[in-house]
């Protein structure tokens, strides 16, 4: 075979994969994005929103910081929701307990954090199996689902479907896992991107070193400032769920 001719192969090959990977999961992750936060938007311009706020907590529990998270919210009697990865989950029952007594909601982030972009089948029934057999291991039952990075795929959407489960994604970020903020910028983030109605995610562990300490920090000034400002906090079950 002459050397254009396979080069005119293995072009239309990487042109029919990039094709697959686009449908598959490029195109349903920004796309749900896209429609949440649109969603998001449109519910607080037509005014259906009042000042609720959602704070939920993804990554964790750690041991070093989930702790010390739970006391500052117990001090502004805030009930959140936990985004929790389930192997850290396995690890730190007790920080779950600890979680439930204090009335938060429990959700899942997948068993090891790992993207979604490129798996198959098998990969995601099993992270979803796993997952929802350590929730319910611990007393939680789990109803709501938040994907690492919000990168999913069309095997992602059958199971939160097969598993009843509600997709939850989120209208606020403070990059809060980069090395590269401060708790003083978190802050500002925070404090300038919020509106009604919007669910704000953080993180309780990974990330960069010492983040999920810089999220305390700013946590410890925000919250009194948006509480200050007339916003409340609830639970991702208090949300007029939207199904995107
Ligand atoms: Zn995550």
């Amino acid at each position: 075979m002459e050397m254009i001719e396979m080069l005119r192969i293995a072009a239309a090959g990487m042109l029919l994969c990039c094709i697959i990977l686009l449908c598959y999961s490029l195109v349903p992750s920004a796309g749900l994005k896209y429609l949440w936060k649109r969603n998001s938007r449109k519910r607080w311009l037509e005014g259906r929103t009042d000042k609720r706020l959602y704070l939920t907590f993804d990554d964790g529990p750690s041991r070093e910081y989930t702790g010390q998270l739970l006391c500052l919210l117990k001090q502004y009697r805030i009930r959140a929701s936990f985004f929790v990865v389930a192997e850290f989950a396995r690890e730190n029952p007790d920080l779950i307990e600890w979680m439930m007594e204090e009335g938060h909601l429990v959700g899942m982030h997948s068993v090891q954090h790992k993207n979604a972009l490129l798996r198959g089948r098998n990969f995601i029934r099993e992270d979803f199996t796993q997952s929802m057999k350590t929730m319910e291991g611990m007393g939680c039952k789990a109803e709501y689902y938040r994907p690492p990075w919000g990168h999913l795929n069309l095997w992602t959407l059958f199971f939160v479907r097969y598993w009843n489960l509600k997709l939850i994604l989120w209208d606020v970020m403070a990059e809060d896992w980069s090395a590269k903020e401060t708790a003083a910028s978190i802050e500002r983030k925070l404090l300038r991107r919020v509106f009604p109605g919007a669910v704000i995610c953080l993180h309780d562990g990974r990330g960069a070193a010492g983040a999920p300490g810089r999220t305390l920090e700013a946590l410890g000034s925000s919250i009194p400032a948006l509480l200050e400002q007339g916003y409340v906090f609830e639970r991702m079950d208090a949300y007029e769920y939207e199904s995107v």
